[in-house]
């Protein structure tokens, strides 16, 4: 018997009333665990409803006050975080230590949002001109929503609905339909430490959630995450209906290999990097550029034997190093990847396309995969994989590197491996991503910094979480007042001189 999951709405589970459901999968044995419910524009209207009456008497909360409910939900996560990374290791796949890091880096989002009250003080000026003062002030935008991917269920709607809870919003979120356990624990704990009902909503589902969201006209504001194609179309449908959009989308993220570089490093640091939660994480190194055949060649040999002992199983097994896939549609997507890598002519060292696990034969399992010798015109190179599939790319030099990185469409991450200074400070100054890592490779900012790609990674003016993600769930408000108390009356058409 497989659960039904609910939506959350108005600080009460609630059914599924468009009689459309989908099937969630635990990857590691190919099997249905839930069924989730997907939305119709009705229950989305439900939720934006609710979200709407929440709105004005949250706003009005003293930011502390809202605070202090983002801080007993952050005491309710801490003490159970091991049972939520659990139900993100059985939907998404990835091994249990790494379920439990995601979910520790939105903890530290909620951390960072307790402190906003701070990042919502306005500033003041007195006698702009003479008996006039101005002050300015951060103002809630009412109600936001989010769309989020499946490779994080419950760190990136974690970047989104502290924040903008803190700010005095109230929060409708779409998580993926492939993982959509850990939204409703989130959702059940944040009432459970006193949020009000109304100001965080969860309604699953897919297209048609996601299109009634980006056309409803009490909705201000959407933030997304997910592959580039669908942030592209939220951004622009959610902007041609009004709407404030932050749009983050797919990462090809480049390595560059330096001739300097401490190599045993740097190929420790891609093996993380590139093979981590089976590649499926936005931040991946996905391209390992090495500077000269000599770097390609060392790279290469240091690579094959620590890609070999990499051990692939069931995220609950706590000696793997790397679970399954997603699902079968994305296992088929990245195995097809691998045999396009072999047509295009790239040279494949480490095959892990025909990996078997005993007790496991329905999961989702690759073993990891090592191309040599990829070109730019590869489609292994320009198209974002999203699996264990490390490319690696010769470039005559430094200038070379650099451009290749800089002539991506993608601007997600980027690390250089190197010991020369000047050149990390270059390279930093002059590429043109979002997150650049020097001897880092997956520079993931901390929660008070700001999380976000360029080029078709972002689409919107704003990064996520941080100084950006205040900026984006607020308005700025400047109000400039003067007494009656000596004022001169008289009509004054000309224009104001604050004198
Ligand atoms: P996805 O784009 O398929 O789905 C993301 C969200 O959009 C989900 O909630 C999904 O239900 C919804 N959606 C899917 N198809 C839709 C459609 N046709 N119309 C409207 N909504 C739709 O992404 P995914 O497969 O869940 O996640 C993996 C992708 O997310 C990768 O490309 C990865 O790089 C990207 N990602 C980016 C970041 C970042 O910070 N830039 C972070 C995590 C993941």
């Amino acid at each position: 018997m497989t659960a039904t999951l609910t939506h959350w709405i108005n600080g009460a589970a609630q059914p599924g009333a468009s009689d459309r459901f989908g099937d969630v999968y635990n990857p590691a044995a190919g099997e249905v665990v839930a069924r989730v419910p997907l939305a119709s524009s009705d229950e989305v209207e439900s939720a934006v409803q609710a979200a709407a009456e929440a709105a004005p008497g949250w706003a009005a909360t003293p930011p502390i006050q809202r605070a202090r409910v983002i801080f007993a939900f952050k005491e309710l996560v801490e003490s159970r975080k091991e049972d939520l990374a659990r139900v993100v290791t059985r939907e998404h796949g990835k091994v249990l230590s790494d379920a439990l890091g995601s979910v520790s880096r939105g903890i530290e989002v909620l951390e960072f949002a307790c402190g906003i009250p701070h990042l919502l003080r306005g500033d003041y000026t007195q006698s702009v001109g003479t008996g006039v003062d101005s002050f300015s002030s951060r103002q809630p935008l009412g109600v936001v929503a989010g769309i989020t991917p499946f490779n994080f269920p419950a760190m990136v709607p974690m970047w989104m609905f502290p924040v903008a809870i803190a700010c005095g919003n109230t929060f409708i979120l779409k998580p993926s339909e492939k993982d959509p356990t850990a939204a409703m624990m989130l959702a059940e704990w944040l009432t459970e430490a006193g949020c009000p009902d109304g100001v965080f909503n969860v309604v699953h589902g897919d297209k048609e959630a996601v299109d009634a969201i980006l056309a409803h006209p009490d909705i201000a504001a959407v933030s997304f995450v997910g592959s580039t194609p669908i942030a592209e179309y939220v951004y622009h449908t959610g902007c041609a209906h009004g709407k404030r959009v932050q749009a983050l989308g797919g990462a090809k993220n480049h390595a560059v290999v330096m001739p300097d570089a401490d190599l045993t490093m740097a190929s420790d640091a891609l093996i993380g990097a590139a093979y981590g939660s089976a590649g499926e994480r936005c931040m991946a190194v996905s391209v390992a550029v090495a500077i000269g055949d000599k770097v390609g060649d060392a790279l290469i040999e240091d690579l094959k034997p620590k890609i070999e002992s990499i051990k692939v199983g069931p995220g609950t097994d706590g000696e793997a190093d790397m679970g399954p896939l997603v699902t079968k549609a994305h296992y088929d997507k990245v195995r097809g990847y691998v045999d396009i890598g072999v047509e295009e002519g790239a040279e494949l060292v480490i095959d892990g396309r025909d990996l078997s696990l005993q007790g496991y034969e329905n999961g989702y399992f690759i073993g990891p995969c090592l191309f040599d010798r990829v070109t730019p015109d590869m489609r292994i190179y320009k198209e974002e994989i999203f699996g264990p599939v490390l490319s690696v790319v010769r470039a005559p030099d430094y200038d070379a590197a650099l451009q290749m990185v800089n002539e991506h469409e993608f601007g997600n991450g980027v690390a250089i491996f190197t010991r020369d200074g000047d050149a990390a400070r270059e390279f930093a100054n002059k590429v043109e991503i979002g997150m650049v890592g020097v001897n880092v490779p997956i520079p993931v900012p901390v929660a008070y910094h700001s999380f976000g790609g360029w080029k078709r990674s972002l689409f919107g003016d704003h990064a996520m979480h941080g100084m950006e993600g205040v900026r984006f769930y607020t308005k700025l408000k400047t109000v400039t007042s003067r007494w009656p108390t000596g004022i001169r009356s008289g009509v004054d058409l000309s224009f104001p001189m604050m004198s």
